[in-house]
């Protein structure tokens, strides 16, 4: 085949792709104009999950009559004028791409009045074809309808998920912008059904009440930028007590100078704050705003502008991350008992025992769980202030929430103990708590910079590969602080003089093999991080394991040694070391409700 160029609406519906991919991208690129335009109310009407219609309405500036058939070419925009203007973008939209393309992809209908014109004009277009122009009376702003989306394109019609998928894409993404953007009033049908209505008030809180309700509002804990900080980049938002989590991380969400964002490295800022305090593979709510110099940051970097790039990465991971840190270390003032939600029985643990259960975040699939003990549970102690005294580096401590009296009633399979308290029933992860009660104490230990360390009389010779020899050299100071006596034998062996005292009677070679297993495949470069590392390896070696029967006395002293523990509910890993099982629950599960 010879070269030759494309025809014009061929390359226009090419290019739509890239801006287009599906019904919400309309929607995204829609309401960022009304924002753009200045609007304080934008109302959203979708039918069939957008394949039918999206309408999108605002009461902004509008488009001058003379002007309203340019927005439809490609690279048409009133926000960007030259190269210059591209260094500091402060507006949503700048590339003026969006309407030319969704247009050459769909049936639409424009309506729009320029704040200075009498009248209005009425566009109709088809696959970016002008159909007709009229005068129309309308009042100040711009409706846009887009009918039939990819009707011409048929192999992207064949792509969209179903109905109900792009519906909550359609809801995930306008509740997103409700909040960036609390001043602005936003209300979205889908079908004949308002799923989301704000009120313009201004305040983030009101919004979240709307989205999430009063339940799980209360449980999220407020950013807020530090007004001495002199730095350029500016941090706020919302996050959740660890107590709120969900598997999977659709809901941190994050905005850079008002604009959505997908960014993975910052995305795990978020997670990494949360370290220890949530169990493996659940994750935090995080709404998180980022205010910076435009300079800062390149949003040109995709036709959706979704992905940006920071001129300083490591500053921006850094930002986010201390942020989120020091407000989660710094919760107490939140935690006044009123402020706890009404006692739920939703818990969703690995264990499918939970009869019904009460969505707490209504337009989401995934329910929040806790990791563990129900929190509702906590005793009135647990409005004490203390100090963390087992924070290790900067690490993020749960407030010392203790847990009530329990008594022991029995083992189950050699790896639960069954224990009864005020609440109901707790089902205790023998391995998982044991770590976790190791955990503090070597961190206290630590902390008074006098860990235990207990000699071996034999020593025990560890033959070693060159990479693990590498390792070790490199980390010998660390692994003297933390109890590891280490004797240089022969070129790739070591002898082991001494260990940890909290190892007890655990095989020492295979606990330090099993730290440079860990700090080999870990490779992070920070300091506290490692040290983390290296004691949560430790405590998980000298834990007992499941599968070791005990003893009356040692479930008895393990409870008690848990019950003082800063964090009891989660093991340093992050898994819950307990199931509860309350009254409320038990008696539900017999029918007796
Ligand atoms: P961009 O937003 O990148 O400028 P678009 O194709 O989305 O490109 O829009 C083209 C132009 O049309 C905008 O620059 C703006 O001037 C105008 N426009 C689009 N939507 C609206 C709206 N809702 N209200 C006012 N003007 C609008
Ligand atoms: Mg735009």
């Amino acid at each position: 085949m010879s070269i030759r160029l494309l025809p014009d609406q061929l390359a226009s519906q090419i290019a739509a792709g890239e801006v287009v991919e599906r019904p919400f991208s309309v929607i995204k690129e829609l309401v960022e104009n009304s924002i753009d335009a200045g609007a304080t109310t934008i109302t959203i009407d979708v039918r069939e999950g957008g394949r039918e219609l999206m309408q999108v309405a605002d009461n902004g500036d509008g488009i001058a009559a003379d002007e309203i058939e340019l927005a439809f070419q490609r690279h048409a925009t009133s926000k960007l004028a030259s190269a210059d203007d591209l260094e500091s973008i402060k507006t949503l939209g700048f590339r003026g791409e969006a309407l030319a393309s969704i247009a050459a992809v769909s049936h639409m209908t424009v309506v729009s009045r320029a704040a200075g014109d009498p009248n209005g004009v009425r566009l109709v277009l088809e696959a970016g074809n002008l159909i007709s122009r009229k005068t129309a009376g309308a009042p100040k702003g711009t409706v846009i309808a887009v009918e039939n989306l990819f009707y011409n394109v048929p192999a992207r019609l064949k792509f969209l998920k179903t109905v109900g998928t792009e519906k909550r894409l359609i809801d995930e993404f306008v509740t997103r912008y409700a909040l960036a953007y609390p001043e602005i009033r936003f209300r979205l049908t889908q079908g004949n059904r308002v799923t989301l209505q704000t009120t313009g008030s201004g305040s983030v809180r009101d919004v979240l009440l709307a989205v999430y309700g009063p339940e799980t509002t209360e449980q999220l804990i407020e950013i807020t930028a530090d007004a001495g900080d002199e730095r350029p980049v500016k941090v706020w938002g919302f996050v959740s007590d660890p107590a709120l989590n969900w598997s999977n991380r659709s809901n941190i969400n994050l905005f850079v100078n008002g604009r959505w964002i997908r960014d993975n490295r910052l995305t795990y800022a978020v997670i990494q704050a949360y370290h220890t305090l949530l169990p493996v593979g659940r994750y935090p709510f995080g709404l998180i705003f980022i205010e910076m110099p435009p300079e800062e940051v390149d949003v040109n970097v995709h036709p959706t502008k979704v992905e940006v790039r920071f001129r300083d990465e490591g500053m921006m991971f850094g930002a986010v991350q201390r942020a989120v840190r020091s407000h989660l270390l710094d919760t107490e003032p939140t935690r006044d008992m009123g402020a706890w939600p009404a006692p739920r029985d939703n818990y969703q643990g690995p264990v499918s025992w939970s009869g019904t259960t009460t969505p707490a975040v209504s337009r989401h699939e995934d329910q929040p769980v806790q990791p563990g003990l129900d929190w509702s549970a906590r005793p009135a102690a647990s409005n004490e202030t203390g100090e963390s005294t087992t924070d290790l580096g900067d690490y993020p401590t749960e407030p010392p929430v203790r847990l009530p009296m329990m008594r022991v009633i029995g083992q189950v399979g050699a790896a639960y103990i069954i224990a009864e308290g005020p609440e109901g029933l707790y089902l205790i992860d023998q391995h998982a708590a044991h770590e976790r009660i190791l955990y503090e104490e070597l961190l206290a230990e630590w902390q008074q910079r006098q860990v235990v360390s207990q000699g071996l009389v034999a020593g025990a010779a560890i033959y070693l590969s060159p990479s693990q020899s590498t390792l070790l050299e490199e980390y010998e100071g660390l692994l003297a602080n933390l109890g590891f006596q280490i004797e240089a034998f022969g070129p790739n062996a070591v002898v082991l003089r001494a260990v940890p005292a909290i190892l007890g009677k655990a095989d020492p070679a295979q606990a330090l093999l099993g730290v440079l297993a860990d700090l080999e495949s870990e490779r992070q470069p920070i300091q506290a991080e490692l040290e983390a590392l290296v004691a949560r390896r430790v405590c998980k070696s000298g834990a007992v394991k499941a599968g070791q029967t005990l003893s009356r006395e040692e479930m008895e002293a393990m409870i008690r040694q848990l019950e003082v523990c800063e964090t009891p509910h989660t093991c340093p890993h992050g898994r819950p070391t307990m199931i509860h099982l309350s009254a409320a629950q038990l008696a539900r599960q017999f029918g007796r409700t």
